[in-house]
């Protein structure tokens, strides 16, 4: 299949909706700008074996690379709008074009967000798109503005991912010898909790909806991506402030604490302030408007309040443990170490 047709066939939208002017097609896209907003704009590339694992589903692989440039919109409050794609393929595979943009039609329209172009290319497989959103003028949500008193949330649960590829990876060790056996030992409920946290990494849901919400109330926002720990740091580098954590306070999945059957609480706090690739918003909300905030969210969004910013101290972290007692520099360091 020549690649003219790959384009027309899989990357060729119908009902663009009235804001694209030319999508696919021309030299380049032309876009009617909305009134009294500003375009936030944002790229991210998975390369794979970098970003997913070689083997993940093609369907999987289209959402993610969508999902993980909503999520940085989200992070924003940002609405999504359109994007372009630029896609390295080592061949045309017919079977994996039809799952990947599949995947990746599917995400796209549950979030109106059109696909406007793009580039195609020959080479290891790599998938770049780049993202369009509008927000309200001057009101992007931005990492610098956090204060101290601001109560520190974060949407979903956290962890899961990690604990996702970390099972892909033992499987994938695993699959010469006993892969069998080791099936059988799991209970069908180990099962399903294996399998909630594999979709937590190759299907993450972007928190566009939670984002609408957070937006009206947060004074910083910023999406998890790499950990919790590493993402904060970047709200308190930006804003000037430190923040204090409640170990007991972070949100766990029933899957997470199903998969660390050993009730290992050091594991999954670990897990949750360290793991990557969750996708969750981690955003600070003034006090002032706390309980407006809790009223809206109620049955809307799960949200946990797991902190509050403080003044810089000699930490700029301090995590309290589940007496409210401070973790010594050890128990910290802890999560870093391993
Ligand atoms: P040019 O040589 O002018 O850059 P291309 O052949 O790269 O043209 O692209 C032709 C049209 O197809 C353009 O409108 C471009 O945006 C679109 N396009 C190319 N690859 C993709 C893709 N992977 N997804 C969406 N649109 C694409
Ligand atoms: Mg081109």
């Amino acid at each position: 299949m020549h690649e003219f047709n790959v384009i027309q066939k899989y990357f060729t939208w119908n009902k663009p909706p009235r804001d694209v002017v030319i999508a696919v097609g021309d030299d380049a896209a032309v876009l009617d700008i909305p009134c009294n907003k500003q375009i936030v704009t944002s790229i991210d590339t998975l390369v794979s074996g970098v970003h997913f694992p070689e083997d993940t589903a093609p369907y999987a692989i289209g959402h993610k690379a969508l999902a993980v440039n909503l999520s940085d919109l989200a992070a924003m409050g940002a609405s999504p709008r359109w994007f372009t794609l630029a896609l390295t393929l080592p061949e045309i595979d017919e079977t994996w074009l039809e799952g990947f943009s599949a995947g990746l039609k599917a995400l796209a329209q549950q979030h109106d967000c059109f696909l406007i172009g793009g580039d195609t290319t020959r080479g290891p497989l790599s998938i770049s798109i780049q993202v369009m959103g509008v927000v309200d003028i001057g009101k992007a949500l931005l990492r610098s503005d956090a204060r101290v008193g601001d109560k520190i949330y974060v949407t979903g649960t956290l962890g899961d991912a990690a604990v996702g590829l970390q099972s892909i990876l033992n499987k994938n060790n695993n699959s010469s010898d006993n892969s069998d056996e080791n099936n059988r030992k799991s209970s069908s409920l180990e099962k399903e909790a294996d399998t909630f946290c594999q979709q937590r990494l190759n299907m993450p849901t972007p928190r566009v909806v939670e984002s609408n919400i957070i937006k009206h109330f947060a004074s910083t926002c910023i999406d998890v991506s790499d950990g919790l720990l590493q993402d904060l740091s970047h709200i308190l580098d930006a804003s000037n402030v430190g923040a204090e954590l409640n170990l007991t306070q972070l949100p766990l999945s029933s899957a997470l604490m199903t998969l660390l059957s050993t009730a290992d609480n050091k594991q999954a706090s670990k897990l949750a302030l360290t793991g990557g690739d969750d996708y969750e918003l981690l955003f600070t909300i003034p006090e002032s408007r706390e309980t407006n905030f809790l009223g809206i969210v109620k049955g809307k969004a799960k949200v946990s309040c797991i902190g509050t910013i403080t003044d810089t101290t000699e930490d700029t972290i301090k995590i309290t443990d589940e007496n409210g007692n401070p973790l010594t520099s050890t128990g910290y360091n802890h999560f870093h170490d391993e």
